[in-house]
């Protein structure tokens, strides 16, 4: 936006928001409504001294002028009706709307996590849905297990109670059932193959020769796999639609449960085969009945996998809608959990709600609502642009819609 635009804009509505809350303009309500007129996040940085100028001059002005000046601005600003921002989602039957958030529990919830995630909850409100924040933990070696209780409470708070959680490990059965009856579709096999040979086979395009192994071979090891097998033994993996010869890698023959003997921090060592994210999470989907998922776009070629899973378990007609985010980076904002928990260790914060970090337990307790999450993440929308941000425009971001609110 050019600055004469900006200008002319700020000034109207900076006037239109002060008549109506007594005389005083709000940066926050001044910037929404420049979004609505193509200001980008991006461009907020540059023009802050600018519209909190304007503001402050017409803050200054008595309400008849403010008036009297409005009067001849009126023009140039739209009228804005009802809820803003929140396009419609396509494939919405009857209004049914089913959505989830799936973290794992290698760390608490970030500014990365809330935007995501409030994204989908937003939809699932304003379609009258239902949520589910869906803990991912069927990796053992992947978890810090403080996070369950973090997820828990951040959660609870971000979407005022009405998230329903689960943990994934807790619903094993569900994962082995699905996968029993994939090998009993023919769509999945029992590999034997080291990780080594198999990615052999995978270069040249070949099948391993457990491929065509027969149903019968297939349960025989299966049920041994759940028995007493030995780590690395064997690798349930599907049977891809375009078998070895996919032209993507990702595709051919990808994995979908293995044995892992490490301990895991819920479910101690009650279970050895653990599902790889594309069983468990097709699994849950088709289970939770999801009709919608928000997702980061560095989850395309998985949605093509779980499609495949979809399918193959002659689910096709509930696959779910996806639409795929960018990734929002931020340029100096450490979100990685395990440099961030490393630095508490080290006594570099003073814990995980310590108020130089970007987590959600810290943001609460600096004062921030939900709410300025959510006009955030409508702001940001189902885009699959990726945008460069700093923690100073974030923070000018975060702080006018925390503003609003
Ligand atoms: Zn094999």
């Amino acid at each position: 936006m050019d600055l004469k635009k900006l200008q002319k804009l700020a000034r109207a509505y900076a006037l239109k928001n002060a008549i109506a809350y007594n005389g005083k303009a709000q940066t926050g309500s001044v910037i929404s409504s420049l979004f609505h007129e193509g200001l980008k996040p991006e461009e907020v940085k540059k023009n802050i001294k600018e519209i909190n100028k304007i503001i402050s001059e017409v803050n200054s002005l008595s309400l008849e002028e403010q008036e009297e000046e409005f009067g001849t601005l009126k023009k140039g600003v739209s009228e804005r009706k009802g809820r803003e921002g929140l396009a419609e989602l396509p494939d919405v039957k009857k209004g049914k709307v089913i959505m989830r958030f799936a973290p794992s529990p290698s760390g608490p919830f970030h500014v990365g996590h809330a935007l995501t995630a409030c994204l989908s909850f937003l939809y699932v409100e304003k379609y009258k849905g239902k949520f589910y924040v869906r803990i991912e933990d069927t990796n053992p070696e992947n978890i810090y297990k403080p996070a369950y209780k973090m997820i828990e409470q951040e959660s609870k708070w971000l979407f005022k109670n009405k998230a329903k959680i689960v943990i994934q490990s807790d619903r094993m059965k569900n994962y082995y059932k699905c996968a029993e009856k994939l090998i009993k579709k023919n769509a999945a096999y029992v590999c034997s193959c080291s990780s080594e040979k198999f990615k052999k086979f995978s270069d040249f395009k070949e099948d391993c020769p457990c491929r065509n192994n027969d149903l019968k071979e297939n349960l025989y090891r299966w049920k041994k796999m759940l028995k007493d097998a030995e780590e690395g033994e064997f690798v349930l993996r599907f049977k891809s639609f375009n078998g070895m010869k996919d032209q993507n890698p990702a595709m051919r023959d990808f994995p979908l449960a293995r044995i892992n003997l490490t301990k895991h921090p819920r479910q101690g060592k009650k279970y050895h085969v653990w599902p790889l994210m594309n069983l468990s999470v097709t699994a849950d989907d088709i289970e939770m009945k999801i009709t919608h998922i928000i997702r980061g776009k560095d989850h395309l070629d998985n949605a093509k996998r779980q499609k495949m899973i979809y399918e193959a378990l002659g689910e096709k007609k509930k696959i779910p809608w996806t639409g795929f985010l960018g990734r929002i980076k931020f340029t100096d904002l450490e979100l990685s959990s395990t440099k961030i928990r490393e630095a508490i260790e080290k006594g570099k914060f003073k814990g995980w709600d310590d108020e130089k970090l970007p987590t959600i337990a810290s943001l609460k307790k600096r004062g921030y609502k939900p709410e300025a999450f959510y006009k955030f993440a409508e702001r940001v929308g189902i885009s699959e642009n990726d945008k460069v941000m700093n923690k100073e425009e974030f923070y000018i971001l975060l702080n006018s819609f925390n503003k609003i609110t």
